[in-house]
Parts: C-alpha cells; sequence; structure tokens
C-alpha cells in the first residue's frame, strides 16, 4: 500500500490547505476549503481531480467553499456529525471514534472541541499523518470560541496521545506570535528557546513552521505543557490541577 500523498499550500491570508492523495484508488481530498481559487490551482498543479472536502469545523476558512467546490467537482463532503447543521453540503458524518475509509487509508476521527464544538480532526495512523484544523497549532493551540477549558484540555490530550513521530498539518502560519507567547510563560524551556530562533529563521526566508509533529509540540508548546514547572511558576499556579494550569495559559494568551 503507498502513503497518502499531501500537498501543501498556503491560502488567504495566513491559511495553510491541504489535498491528500490516494494515487491506487484515485481519490483526492482537500482538508477544508478556505479558498477556492487556491484550492483550484493547486488541483491543476498536481493533477489531480477532488473527490472528497475533508471538514474539520465550520468556520468559513475552512468550510466556506464547501458548496461552490461540491457544485464544481459532485465531491463528498465529510465532516462532524455533531456541527452538521454548520457544514454546508455535508453528506457524510463522522464523529470521535470513527474511521472514514479514503481508499486503503484509514483516517480515524477524533472530536477536539474547544475552538468550536464539533471540531473534528483526522488521523492517518498508517501514513504517520494528522490533521488538525484549529484545535492544535506549532506551538499554539486554536482560541476557545465556544468550548470550556475542561473541554479543550481533553481534545487536546488525545492529540498528545499520538506517537511524537505523527506530522501535525495544522491549518495557520500563527508560529511567530506563538512562539513569543510561548517564551514569556515558559522563560526556561532550551527546546523552546532553540526552537524560536529556528522560527525566525524560517519566517525571516518566508518558510513555512508548518507541519510539526507532536513529539516538538509535547516538548516546546506551553498548552500541551501544564506540568511544567517552569510555566507553572510564572503564571503563579504551581501545583494546580493541569487543566487551571491549561486554561490560564489560554486566557493570558488571549490577551497577550
Ligand atoms: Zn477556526
Ligand atoms: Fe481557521
Amino acid at each position: 500500500m503507498s502513503k497518502l500523498e499531501v500537498h501543501m499550500f498556503p491560502a488567504l491570508s495566513d491559511n495553510y490547505c491541504y489535498l491528500i492523495h490516494d494515487n491506487q484508488a484515485g481519490l483526492t481530498g482537500v482538508i477544508d476549503t478556505p479558498d477556492v481559487p487556491a484550492i483550484e490551482r493547486a488541483l491543476k498543479e498536481t493533477g489531480w481531480t477532488l473527490t472528497h472536502i475533508l471538514n474539520t469545523h465550520h468556520h468559513a476558512d475552512h468550510a466556506g467553499g464547501n458548496l461552490e467546490l461540491k457544485q464544481k467537482t459532485g465531491c463528498t463532503v465529510v465532516g462532524a456529525a455533531t456541527d452538521a447543521a454548520r457544514i454546508p453540503g455535508i453528506d457524510i458524518k463522522v464523529g470521535d471514534g470513527d474511521v472514514f475509509e479514503f481508499g486503503s487509508h484509514k483516517a480515524q476521527i477524533f472530536d477536539v472541541s474547544g475552538h468550536t464544538i464539533g471540531h473534528i480532526a483526522y488521523w492517518f495512523e498508517d501514513s504517520g499523518v494528522a490533521f488538525v484544523g484549529d484545535a492544535l497549532f506549532t506551538l499554539g493551540c486554536g482560541r476557545m470560541f465556544e468550548g470550556t477549558p475542561d473541554q479543550m484540555w481533553t481534545s487536546l490530550q488525545k492529540l498528545m496521545s499520538l506517537p511524537d513521530d505523527t506530522i501535525v498539518y495544522c491549518a495557520h502560519e500563527y508560529t511567530q506570535a506563538n512562539a513569543k507567547f510561548a517564551l514569556s510563560v515558559e522563560p526556561h524551556n532550551q527546546a523552546l528557546i532553540d526552537r524560536a530562533v529556528e522560527i525566525d529563521r524560517l519566517r525571516s526566508q518566508s518558510l513555512p513552521t508548518v507541519p510539526t509533529t507532536i513529539g516538538e509540540e509535547k516538548a516546546t508548546n506551553p498548552f500541551l505543557r501544564p506540568s511544567s514547572a517552569d510555566l507553572q511558576k510564572t503564571i503563579g499556579l504551581t501545583g494546580a490541577p493541569l487543566v487551571e494550569v491549561f486554561a490560564e495559559t489560554r486566557r493570558l494568551k488571549d490577551h497577550f
């Protein structure tokens, strides 16, 4: 069985979008639909024919192009059952623990609510890749528009349980700002300090800081590190329950 092919491209001002391709089955999916012209250019460039939309959540920069693409291509729209009413054109409704079969590739579905209710992630275990939308970013996590800290922390723990070498494709280039915040709450984390230098180097050349890996995020992303003594001390919550540390970290980022 061949590996799932992934073609990453920028969309809108700071989104990343992904085509996934199963050559044997002749299937091509797009992870979210921020920008129809950008998606059409990527399809032309790869020579692939769109068969599926895999949505992570309902926001316009993720599902806004669903109907136009579905109308133009007749593709099948996959999205969260729990948020079906807000996913335009949804055909296949999936939820936490489900497996979506994309040709010979199986995607395990995780409910990662918090940024929105009914946000899902797709983990292709056989290819070692996860598409996480706005749940987790390089050195950050999505703003909690709809969920509670409990919900979001539960969601992030699901992603933390994936193998460290899992390649994480997130939906935005927010990393440089995330790094500044991360350093402010965990100033003595050497892995983070080193990573921030590397991020500045990449961004100064307009190179992406995505994808990342679960292992790198566990080592440097403050939202996955409420157990860090340095973080707890910096925000004044030494020994507090992890969900409280997470909630305070998220709150501080909102006002950073
Ligand atoms: Zn969003
Ligand atoms: Fe977004």
